[in-house]
């Protein structure tokens, strides 16, 4: 069950207190693409999330997009964002962390996954000993089987509550849309 419970859950990558993750030691951004950066099959990232890549960067973070989507889709955003990228990742498979990580000559307490599933993301991350924050997800527009993660989501928050792992507030966070 711990390894489910995310260190953090916010709205949106826009809410991530840079400064709070640089205080941690953090280095490295090992963020998710669709959904967390994109809307879900949406071919243009909004501007503000481009901005706020540019700023982590700015402000001496190491991103790497790490997506279970097709090389294609997850190249473009990556060279439209200059950062390195692992597509194809098959979280929560550990291989592909594993592999930015190297990619950004960065240990696993020095790096932070961001994404918005939980089964995938946080899971994956924590199996690792990453440092995990959940988002809300961009769209509610999904496949099928991914309505079904959301229901399954809810109920194992439902019980990380009932055993003290996460703060109620969570359901609330979670309730939100993560557009802004
Ligand atoms: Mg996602």
């Amino acid at each position: 069950m711990r390894r489910f419970v995310p260190d953090e859950v916010l709205p949106s990558v826009l809410d991530i207190d840079l400064s709070s993750l640089k205080r941690r030691k953090i280095k490295g951004l090992l963020i998710d693409l669709d959904n967390t950066l994109v809307g879900w099959g949406e071919s243009h990232m909004e501007p503000g999330f481009a901005a706020w890549i540019k700023q982590a960067r700015e402000a001496g973070f190491e991103v790497c997009l790490v997506s279970n989507a097709m090389p294609d889709r997850v190249d473009a955003f990556a060279s439209e964002l200059d950062i390195p990228r692992v597509s194809k990742a098959m979280k929560p498979l550990r291989r592909a962390f594993c592999r930015a990580l190297r990619v950004l000559g960065l240990e696993t307490h020095e790096a932070a996954v961001i994404g918005d599933q939980l089964f995938t993301d946080v899971y994956g991350g924590n199996r690792l000993g990453l440092y995990t924050i959940l988002i809300n997800p961009l769209s509610t527009r999904e496949l099928r089987t991914t309505r079904l993660v959301r229901r399954l989501e809810r109920r194992l928050f439902r019980t990380m509550i009932k055993r003290g792992l996460v703060s109620p507030a969570v359901m609330t966070i979670r309730g939100r849309r993560g557009h802004s």
